[in-house]
């Protein structure tokens, strides 16, 4: 089956052509640029034959046409280990269909949203691609989160052989629940760190770190390397085409689909990963109509798909979507790439306008490289009404981002007349944000904690609570480590015993 081998290069086209292991290991280009595969392969077999796959098979299949330098025995190791009884369905990705519309559900993983999809493979990917370009160290991965993103990332790399994990966060600047969720983690490999500061000092703080050469070099000594887990690595971006391949077909095996005919994706976007990553399954072959690209009221990209200027001189929104209330949406870049005709200058005069002014567009030619997508936003009203009348009319319970997604799929019909089969990206839980469901469903609760709304939510449903949170506030605290913002790296040191 694997016709070609696929390397990867930077989108401002410095630097030479590399091996999909070491673009997983180095993460970002030192130009700054994201690294782009430099062919897209092609899905050759019948998409029906796709359909008697297991999500674990089609997941092997689509990722060796793209992992060309890993060995097959090894990325089958990733693909078992990855997508395994910590999801909390054998499906891994279930389609679900109510009304007119297919949710493909990608939040039944650990943390109960859609970056568990890729999250869970990279750690295992990076073990490999350490070893296939022949590095004999421990992967270190060192971040900073606001509540997300650190659990994920850890839960992902617990007790993962030759990796380490190190976590900050903000002593006041993370929720009850999202504090709880990591400092109750297991897994000897893992740390988790509160600072006395916020979400900014935490960053500084590991940027600092990450600029350090005398650690670098005194971790080489010890054999210790840095890598990255961020949402812009190649190895996150590659799994998260494999669900879209996936929900497609199980619409061909369920006859949803009679015959392969296109269907339209709606994708909640924030960073624009999951969104590409549905535009990567397109060029490979995946037939698509339209890719309908969903915003909250951060609604840089419609602004961007509709007028071919992307500004991000506005304020910054908090929503009840907070995963999507980003203004710089980095995952664009690689678009911009692709439908630039490949043109690292271009990337590179575009990048620059955005990094000085604020602001950049481009012109028709460009432009017609965006027909694929519609892009429109959700109101905050939108969205909790969306919930409310999914609720109410299917008796079937969707989160902020999902909804979001299911209003502008509305607005899209009602503008366009234009209907066929449709996949939602399901991104989240509706657990992990219980007072806007619950708010949107029934009644506002100010006085209750998170934990009792959970309950509340299930009782009020019917929905059983995901095991993954059942016990949350119950569970031993393993990690109870605080620091001062400049004591950052210490902490480090003493962590790696260097
Ligand atoms: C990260 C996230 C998104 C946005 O995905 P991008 O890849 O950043 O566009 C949407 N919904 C949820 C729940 C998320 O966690």
């Amino acid at each position: 089956m694997r016709t070609e081998n696929v390397f990867y290069t930077s989108t401002r086209g410095k630097g030479k052509t590399i091996s999909s292991s070491e673009a997983i290991v180095r993460g970002i280009a030192d130009d700054g640029g994201l690294f782009v595969p430099d062919n897209i392969p092609y899905i050759e077999d019948g998409l029906e034959e796709l359909a008697s796959m297991t999500y674990k098979e089609l997941a092997f299949k689509i990722m060796d046409m793209f992992f060309t330098d890993f060995k097959d025995i090894d990325l089958k190791d990733c693909i078992n280990k990855a997508y395994d009884s910590k999801f909390d369905t054998p499906e891994i990705a279930p389609v679900v269909k109510k009304g007119d519309r297919h949710y493909l559900e990608l939040f039944h993983g650990a943390t109960l949203a859609f970056k568990d999809m890729a999250l869970s493979i990279l750690p295992h990917l990076l073990k490999y691609a350490v070893k296939n370009i022949s590095i004999d160290k421990k992967i270190v991965i060192l971040t900073a989160t606001s509540g997300d993103t650190g659990k994920a990332a850890l839960e992902s790399f617990a007790d993962v052989e030759n990796t380490l994990i190190i976590v900050f966060y903000p002593k006041e600047g993370v929720s009850k629940i999202q504090e709880r969720q990591m400092i109750t983690q297991q897994g000897e490999n893992t740390s988790v760190i509160a600072i006395k500061g916020n979400f900014d000092d935490a960053q500084n703080g590991v940027k600092k770190i990450f600029a350090d050469q005398g650690l670098k070099d005194d971790m080489s000594r010890n054999g210790f390397m840095f890598s990255s887990a961020n949402s812009i690595n190649i190895g996150r971006l590659i799994p998260q085409i494999v669900y879209y391949i996936y929900a497609y077909t199980r619409l061909l095996g369920s006859k949803s689909l009679n015959r392969p005919e296109p269907v339209d994706i709606v994708v909640p976007t924030g960073n624009f990963g999951n969104i590409l990553a549905a535009y990567y399954s397109y060029k490979m072959g995946l037939p698509v109509s339209r890719l309908i690209c969903a915003s909250n009221e951060n609604n840089v990209l419609y602004d961007f798909l509709n007028t071919g200027q992307y500004d991000r001189r506005r304020d910054l929104i908090l929503t009840s979507s907070p995963s999507m209330d980003i203004l710089v949406s980095s995952n664009l870049e690689r678009l911009l790439y692709d439908i630039s005709g490949q043109d690292p200058e271009r990337i590179n005069d575009l990048m620059e306008r955005l990094r000085s002014k604020g602001v950049f567009s481009i012109g028709t030619g460009m432009r017609q490289g965006l027909d694929k997508f519609y892009g429109q936003f959700a109101t905050e009203k939108e969205v909790f009404s969306t919930i409310k009348k999914t609720f109410d009319m299917h008796d079937y319970l969707i989160d902020t981002h999902t909804a979001v997604g299911s209003c502008v799929y509305d607005k899209y019909i009602s503008g366009s007349g234009d209907r066929r089969e449709v996949i939602i990206a399901s991104t989240a839980s509706p657990f992990k944000f219980p007072r806007a469901v619950l708010g949107s469903i029934s009644q506002r609760l100010e006085k209750e904690d998170d934990f009792k709304l959970i309950k509340i939510l299930s009782e009020t449903t019917g929905y059983k609570v995901p095991a993954q949170l059942a016990d949350l506030d119950t569970r031993p605290v393993l990690h109870d480590r605080v620091c001062e913002k400049d004591g950052m790296l210490d902490e480090v040191k003493d962590i790696l015993g260097i």
